[in-house]
């Protein structure tokens, strides 16, 4: 698969960007507080979104491990990012966190949701559609966003997997294509929990399953299962990971948040 895409934005949009980040930077350095969920903004001329539901900073059981969401989890995480403005959205925001305006400057959307996903609104799965298959947006779908409204929208499959089951098994995720961009610098390595997702996983086939995983149930069988997949749609990418339980602290963990990071760099569209 060719390296390039064709650029979703015109050099217009390009320099609007690069100018609200200027302002963005401006006001950082002045010690003035940052537009409602940017997390970073220094130096950013490519802007990656993190969308989360608002619901695991809420629930019992969840909001002791994401006090501020999963969404701000994500985005700490990225913060090595050069380059990058990484901003937070939530389905209370308005416009669900993503105007126009908005979507239309994000070059990556990384989305985790679980519970509301009937709340997204046909409308902005519409846009995130397009803007991913016509204009190269990439997309990264974490964990229950399986489910979600645009990631079916996007694989137009049924998005289901054989089962879901948080009982205490454990996995092994491997490095399965060690040469692929999202695998940079990522090591073997082992979550002491997740919620096993039984294959098979109704999506098309992809282009690359660049990580993959052995789960170790309590009775001490394995079974297999894909933990990152990658697809071209249209003009985009997506990628999607299968780890991140609400209950589980693997936002924070380095080992995801370099293989996050990894993943924003590889769907982004050219910078040319
Ligand atoms: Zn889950």
């Amino acid at each position: 698969m060719s390296k390039k895409h064709s650029s979703p934005f015109g050099n217009q949009s390009r320099l609007i960007s690069r100018r609200s980040m200027l302002s963005l930077t401006v006001a950082a350095t002045a010690g003035l507080a940052l537009a409602p969920g940017v997390v970073r903004a220094a130096g950013g001329t490519r802007r990656v979104v993190v969308w989360s539901e608002g619901t695991a900073n809420v629930d019992k059981g969840s909001k002791e491990v994401y006090p501020n969401d999963i969404n701000k989890a994500v985005a700490d995480g990225l913060q090595g990012l050069a380059g990058w403005e990484v901003v937070t959205a939530t389905l209370s925001d308005p416009a669900q966190g993503l105007d126009a305006d908005r979507l239309d400057h994000t070059d990556v959307l990384i989305w985790w949701g679980h519970k509301k996903h009937a709340e997204v609104s046909d409308d902005l799965v519409n846009r995130i559609d397009q803007r991913v298959r016509t204009q190269g947006m990439g997309f990264i779908g974490l964990h229950s966003t399986h489910f979600a409204k645009p990631f079916k929208k996007l694989m137009g499959t049924a998005c289901s997997w054989r089962e879901y089951v948080a009982d205490g098994t454990s996995v092994k995720i491997s490095v399965k294509a060690p040469e692929h961009p999202i695998c940079k610098g990522v090591k073997d390595f082992s979550l002491p929990k997740i919620e096993r997702y039984g294959e098979p996983f109704k999506v098309p086939t992809p282009d690359a399953v660049p990580l993959d995983g052995v789960y170790l149930k309590p009775n001490g069988a394995t079974e297999p299962g894909r933990m990152g997949l990658c697809w071209t749609i249209g003009k985009g990418r997506v990628f999607y990971f299968t780890p991140g339980h609400e209950t589980y602290n693997d936002f924070f963990l380095p080992e995801v948040q370099l293989i996050l990071r990894n993943a924003v760099e590889w769907a982004a569209p050219s910078k040319s």
